[in-house]
């Protein structure tokens, strides 16, 4: 039998947990066990949704701790950051709990007598695909506004953050009906499967797998969204605060250790900054607590395994033998991998083009705004980039011409308000976007209803 281990980043020898794979025919099952909970779920009133959601929410608050430390040993996360997403987590779901009283429709003029409403109904069994960098997080805001809105919801947790997946899943689904929240641990089959067994499909993820769910859900014929990765640039004019750019980028670029897709992935001075942003940057780098995920001043930790150790030894290799100067970094003990920041590389190179997931930033320079917005708007990614300028005239022209999802003036590239939609353009995303009141409407449908005097 096939079997999902997940293992300590910084410690790769403790195994946190070891269980069958879900395989086709466990995904098929829990599809059918929530198939039959939803019905239930789906009749009940606004009201008792609420109330079952926020008795979750209180759950998960009151694990809080036995979480902060299972993320900092499963996903190697910083325990602050951990401590920050598991109190996110509980936020999430609160909001999502008082979401059920808000309008589900409108009511219309009609073109005649009569009555001309439309209400949102649940799509019933929502299939969600999840990566291990936010093991708390994302799942919630994906099940909280699928549950919120009446369906059911079957998560498919990536390998590496298996024992968070159950773990959240198992205190969640106390207040709930039985079967209405699942988890089936596994692979890349395992979530092909869901693709093609439920009613609404949410991935997070790479741009390689999601492309795959995008088109297999299409196909199936069901609604699908799908985040992906980012290559995100974070533009700094010569008018910054240089110093204080530079914390925020180093923040962004390196916090825990550079997994976020969100993080920034390349640093675009402008004129006359480029050199003192340079110096400030490498102070920056020099600064940042690297180290133990359980020191509460650690900000960059660990990578997920010895594979991602590998590809960022290795990106720097290369980046190297094409002409690039590793101005930071380069080196790694066990799973720490220092920081690494690359000068001089061409901006066609595959490393100036594609993401590399994890703690390796590129510098770059622009002579004027207009090329550093073509700089930023180079590439096949669209999710989130960040200025640094107190120019009110720069800044209102980036936020038009940057080509994002997300724009950030003097803020860090990471960091997200549950509260508003979150989604990118081109290849960072597909679909709707996430969150805020955007995520109950993909969740449900819109039914359209006519009511004539009989
Ligand atoms: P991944 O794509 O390897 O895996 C994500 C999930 O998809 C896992 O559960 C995995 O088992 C599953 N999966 C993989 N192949 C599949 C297939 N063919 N069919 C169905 N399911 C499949 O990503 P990861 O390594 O877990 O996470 C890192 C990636 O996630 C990065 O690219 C990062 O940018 C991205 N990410 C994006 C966002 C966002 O909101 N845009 C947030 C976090 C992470």
């Amino acid at each position: 039998m096939r079997s999902v281990q997940s293992r300590s980043p910084q410690q790769p020898d403790d195994v946190v947990v070891t269980v069958p794979a879900a395989g086709m025919g466990g995904v098929v099952a829990a599809v059918e066990r929530a198939r039959l909970a939803q019905r239930e779920w789906g009749g009940c009133r606004a009201g008792e949704r609420a109330a079952a959601l926020t008795e979750a929410a209180g759950r998960v608050h009151a694990a809080r701790d036995e979480l902060i430390a299972l993320a900092v040993r499963e996903v190697g996360k910083p325990i602050t950051e951990a401590t920050a997403e598991v109190d996110r987590t509980v936020a999430i779901l609160r909001y999502y709990a008082q979401q059920v009283f808000d309008p589900a429709g409108a009511v219309h003029e009609p073109t005649g007598t009569g009555l001309l409403y439309t209400r949102r109904r649940p799509l019933g069994v929502a299939g969600l695909i999840t990566p291990w960098n936010f093991p708390f997080a994302i799942p919630l805001w994906k099940a909280a506004p699928a549950l919120a809105a009446g369906n059911a919801v079957v998560l498919k947790p990536a390998p590496q953050a298996t024992a968070c997946a159950m773990r959240l899943f198992e205190l969640l689904a106390g207040p709930l009906p039985d079967g209405l929240v699942e988890v089936v641990p596994g692979h890349a089959s395992e979530g092909q499967v869901l693709t093609s067994t439920t009613d609404v499909v949410s991935f997070t993820g790479s741009v390689q797998a999601g492309t795959v769910v995008a088109a297999r859900a299409v196909t199936t014929g069901v609604p699908v969204q799908a985040e992906m990765g980012g290559h995100n640039p974070a533009i700094v004019l010569p008018d910054a605060d240089l110093d204080r750019a530079a914390r925020h980028i180093v923040a962004a670029a390196y916090g825990y250790a550079g997994q976020k897709c969100t993080a920034t992935r390349r640093i675009i001075g402008v004129g006359a900054a480029s050199e003192p942003l340079r110096e400030a940057l490498l102070m920056a780098i020099d600064e940042l607590p690297c180290g133990d995920p359980g020191d509460p001043k650690t900000m960059c930790g660990p990578v997920i395994d010895d594979a991602a150790r590998g590809r960022m030894l290795a990106a720097a290799r290369e980046a190297r033998q094409s002409g690039g100067t590793v101005l930071a970094g380069g080196t790694a003990s066990d799973n720490l991998v220092a920081p690494i920041l690359v000068g001089g590389l061409s901006e066609g190179h595959a490393l100036a083009r594609h993401e590399t997931f994890g703690p390796f930033c590129l510098l770059q320079s622009a002579a004027d705004v207009p090329t550093a917005v073509a700089m930023a708007n180079s590439g096949a990614y669209g999710l989130v980039s960040a200025v640094y300028t107190t120019d009110l005239g720069h800044a209102l022209r980036f936020v038009e011409e940057l080509g994002t999802g997300l724009v950030k003036v003097n803020a860090p590239s990471t960091g997200v308000d549950f509260h508003l939609p979150f989604g990118g353009v081109k290849a960072s995303s597909y679909g709707p976007p996430e969150q805020g009141k955007a995520a109950m409407d993909f969740y449900t449908t819109v039914r359209t209803v006519t009511v004539q005097p009989g």
